[in-house]
């Protein structure tokens, strides 16, 4: 067997590279490392991250990430050196010279857990590493000899996974309310009988418990707008009246989030509810859109030869994982977001159910398929917690699947605008289009893969029904219509085929002709101009685009209608099974049949009148002047509208809820933002300040001596920055193109000084892996966009500073002026302003012990602004040089405390108390 202490092993940073070869390890050049790596298999971590700081994004070699993944899926790991140390109780790297090393250490113990009795993931493991050896998986040679062939055949995933039982409908919940008492009762009990009182808290428990009263008026919940600060602890305080409501009225509470994070941190709370793991997996349930879950259909067809190369190796480690996965969820679940990367995202989104092919109970894994399995648990949990765009879709559908929810608590409420936004909106796009084209055809010309089209899922109907067959071969006739493979490059070369490429063309050539200079800064990303005027080529391809669509939609139609027919006659062919993939169908068809609809009466504003209700543009999308797709698109003007329409008349009770609900204004702007305006009697308000010292713990510095577009003084100024705080520092940035410009001088002076700069849009990893390494490191920092802005919950020292580079305006889109213009002008993007600074100051300070310094890079700052900020909030306008010395100041003082305290970047169950 190969021994690992004899594989080269190989680190590469921006603070330089290290191999280590025959028992010595030293700094190499880059072309060292590089013909080193091709020569011989080398073992590294991140072959992504250490091919870029190489130079050279091909790199391959024995990735110790692959090797995690096979030897312990499903179990958490941060993608580091210190990360893949501590798992493995290794001991820490000093310095990055003692990595390679390390690699050495750890590929030993991971391969030697392949031969200890007490390998938790032995099961499968065998036959997932002969397949493996089949596809030449580079670690194949050393793991497959080291695994006992075990004396049955083994459990395979498809065995393994269990299958979900069939329940009755829930009985309607029973009509109470909540007996204020009883509410504070079970909030002392959650919170445990050592913890403080903390009235903050208590208030808003009991005023929580008020949105469960049974609702007096018609098309009137109960509606609660909640702003709490950080630290009141309001996640257990909604908790406490939901689990209190859920186990009397014998319902279920949706519970709405708009990061994963706050999922995840909710699911851990769970264990609070229900102390037992296997009640709280039954109680509690984690809800996400299906094209987040893995279809079982899909991996078996890539096993079977569906991929192809590294997609097949892939998909060999997703059905490891597959196996012992708590629920199957492929993105922000248990499959760590590093893995897709590796393979360069490879294959994985074929893997999940995005096109909605599902064939329902036609599928041979119905029974234990994860999408379903989760569908079911929702039906009969105690506490749903689930995205705000899924509970507004299963609001908005829930007619038709008996699911829609009637009790919600909208956490991060203040994201609630945006995800109305585009859970509203219309887009008639490339992209969009071919994704129908597919649904209705199935595979075409030299696809590979198990899609199917509606023939093949309803093959029974098409060939017992004449009237339905018909239907189904005039909807495929009609499809022809739409764009199919390579579209866009017959758009660009001015060779459209077909009504629906032609008016893309003709979009495409109104956008080049009247978009905007959109900048420097975004120079080569998106193009966008508003739909008004539309010249005369435009106008007929919108007429004879709508001409096709109409096409399609008659058949569409008449099938939904003759599979309601089968349903009620009930042929002889209906099995159950068959029963159930109609009955999938005809809500699938519903929805296909209103985007249709929808793009319809968008193309018919096409040289029609505009309606004062929509806002409609067009555009080209680019990432670096590349084009991937052309569209029309329609956003609701106040799509606070259709969500109150849809989401809140129909529910009983509502509680929206965030630190940030006011945005840094008025309870106008919460009222106007969720919706409460358009019901008849609006909504109740609370609020709770945060218990937080922000004048001791926290200060704003405003930097008054950076020029705006100076690259090399922003540059420097954060790199200066970074190193006062000694690192724990979260750069915020408005253009992804300034991102890379500061990153690219920095980061190699800063690991050359021990500290770690990692950045979204250059590191080829997801965001949840960007912040885990961040969270995980304390000297380590971090650079990104809007998605860092509210999205990162890291308390205690690890988070010390943040750095913005300037007043976060809002993008001039054609969108943003509608809205602008309809919200008071100045004052609309004021509160915009005001409220992206507050989320994102929210950062800051996690827990009560936090300390930290909050940087505007931006002379420019105007005062009416500062109300942004948490009352008593120093502020202050600073040269660079004296926000320096107040940030190096600020860290050393939280650094002492995060010592004193003894917990500087752990994170546990108790600290979750005192988070947002
Ligand atoms: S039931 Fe649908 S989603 Fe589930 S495994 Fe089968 S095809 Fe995939």
């Amino acid at each position: 067997m190969i021994d690992p202490a004899a594989l080269p092993a190989l680190h590469a940073s921006h603070g330089g590279i290290w191999l280590r070869e025959g028992g010595r390890t030293q700094a190499v050049a880059k072309g060292t490392a590089i013909s080193c790596a091709a020569e011989t298999p080398v073992l590294l971590l991140n072959a992504p991250l250490t091919g870029q700081r190489l130079g050279y994004p091909e790199l391959n070699g024995l990735d110790l990430l692959e090797l995690w993944a096979f030897v312990h899926p499903a179990r958490f790991l941060v993608p580091t050196p210190k990360g893949l140390a501590e798992a493995l109780g290794l001991e820490r790297p000093a310095t990055e010279a003692d990595i390679p090393q390390l690699l050495q250490n750890a590929t030993a113990a991971l391969l030697s857990t392949l031969q200890s009795p007490n390998w938790v993931e032995r099961e499968g493991g065998w036959t997932s590493a002969q397949s493996l050896h089949r596809l030449r998986w580079p670690w194949a040679p050393l793991v497959a000899p080291r695994i006992t062939r075990p004396a049955e055949a083994e459990r395979w995933l498809f065995s393994r996974l269990p299958e979900w039982e069939e329940t009755p409908l829930r009985p309607a919940p029973r009509t109470i309310s909540l007996d204020e008492a009883a509410v504070l009762e079970r909030l002392a009990h959650l919170t445990g009988s050592g913890a403080e009182a903390r009235p903050g808290q208590r208030a808003y428990a009991a005023a929580a418990g008020e949105s469960f009263r049974p609702r007096k008026h018609r098309d009137q919940p109960n509606m609660l707008l909640a702003e709490a600060g950080t630290g009141i602890g309001k996640t257990l305080g909604y908790l406490a009246p939901a689990s209190l409501w859920a186990s009397q009225a014998q319902g279920t509470v949706w519970i709405s989030t708009y990061t994963k994070a706050l999922q995840r941190q909710l699911d851990r709370e769970s264990l609070r509810l229900f102390p037992d793991p296997a009640t709280a997996a039954r109680r509690v349930v984690v809800r996400k859109g299906r094209e987040n879950y893995l279809c079982l259909l899909n991996l078996e067809d890539a096993l079977q030869g569906g991929f192809a190369g590294r997609a097949a190796i892939l998909a060999q480690l997703v059905a490891r994982w597959a196996a012992f996965s708590k629920d199957g969820d492929m993105i922000g679940g248990d499959l760590p977001g590093w893995l897709p990367t590796l393979f360069r995202r490879n294959g994985s989104t074929a893997l999940t159910d995005r096109r909605g092919e599902c064939i329902y109970a036609g599928c041979p894994h119905y029974r234990k398929c994860f999408i379903e399995r989760s569908a079911r648990a929702s039906a009969d949990a105690d506490i749903v917690i689930a995205n705000h765009a899924l509970v507004m879709i299963n609001a908005a559908r829930g007619r038709e699947t008996g699911q829609r929810p009637q009790r919600i608590i909208f956490d991060e409420g203040h994201h609630l605008f945006d995800a109305a936004d585009s859970t509203f909106s219309v887009a008639l796009s490339g992209q969009e289009a071919i994704e129908l084209r597919r649904w209705v055809m199935g595979p075409e010309g030299n696809s590979r893969g198990r899609r199917r089209g509606l023939a093949a899922r309803l093959s029974d109907l098409a060939s017992y029904d004449e009237e339905g067959g018909e239907a189904i071969r005039a909807a495929a006739d009609a499809a022809r219509a739409l764009p199919a493979d390579e579209w866009l490059k017959r758009i660009v070369a001015g060779e459209p085929f077909g009504p629906i490429e032609q008016l893309l063309a003709a979009v495409r050539g109104t956008v080049y002709a009247r978009a905007a200079d959109v900048g420097e800064a975004d120079a080569g990303y998106g193009l966008e101009t508003e739909l008004a005027e539309p010249d005369g080529p435009l106008v007929e391809a919108a007429q004879e685009a709508a001409l096709a669509l109409d096409g399609l939609l008659r058949p569409l139609t008449r099938l939904a209608k003759r599979l309601e027919a089968v349903i009620e006659d009930a042929p002889d062919w209906l099995d159950g099974a068959a029963r159930a993939r109609i009955e999938g169908a005809i809500a699938s068809l519903g929805w296909r049949r209103d985007l249709i609809a929808a793009w319809l009466a968008l193309l018919a504003r096409i040289g029609g009148p505009a309606d004062a209700d929509f806002v409609d543009w067009l555009t080209v999308d680019r990432i670096e002047g590349r084009e991937f797709d052309i569209g029309i698109h329609r956003h609701w003007l106040d799509p606070t509208r259709p969500l109150a329409e849809a989401v809140l008349k129909p529910a009983q009770g509502v509680l929206i809820t965030s630190a940030t609900l006011k945005g840094g204004g008025d309870w106008d702007n919460a009222q106007s933002r969720s919706g409460a305006t358009h019901l008849p009697h609006g909504a109740q308000q609370f609020e709770a300040q945060s218990p937080f010292d922000y004048a001791a713990r926290a200060e704003v510095l405003i930097v008054t001596d950076i020029k705006r577009g100076d690259i090399a003084a922003l540059s420097g100024a954060y790199g200066r920055l970074i190193e006062a705080a000694g690192g724990g520092t979260l750069g915020l940035f408005t253009a992804i193109r300034r991102l890379r410009a500061v990153h690219a001088r920095i980061a190699d002076r800063l690991a050359r000084a021990g500290l770690p700069l990692y950045a979204q849009h250059v590191d080829p990893m997801d965001t949840g892996t960007l912040i885990d390494i961040f969270r995980d490191d304390s000297r380590a920092s971090l650079l990104g966009t809007d998605a860092l802005r509210d999205g990162v919950d890291v308390p205690g020292h690890s988070l010390r500073l943040v750095v913005m580079e300037g007043v976060p305006w809002s993008k001039p889109t054609v969108l943003h002026a509608a809205r602008r213009l309809a919200g008071g002008g100045a004052a609309y993007d004021d509160r915009l302003i005001r409220a992206r600074l507050a989320q994102a100051f929210g950062r800051l300070i996690r827990r009560a012990e936090d300390q930290g310094s909050f940087v505007i890079l931006s002379a420019a700052m105007p005062s009416r602004l500062l109300s942004a900020f948490p009352p008593g909030t120093p502020i202050r306008r600073v040269t660079l040089d004296e926000a320096i010395i107040a940030v190096s100041a600020h860290s050393r003082a939280g650094h002492a405390d995060g010592i004193a305290l003894g917990h500087q970047e752990v994170e546990s169950g108790s600290h979750d108390l005192e988070r947002e």
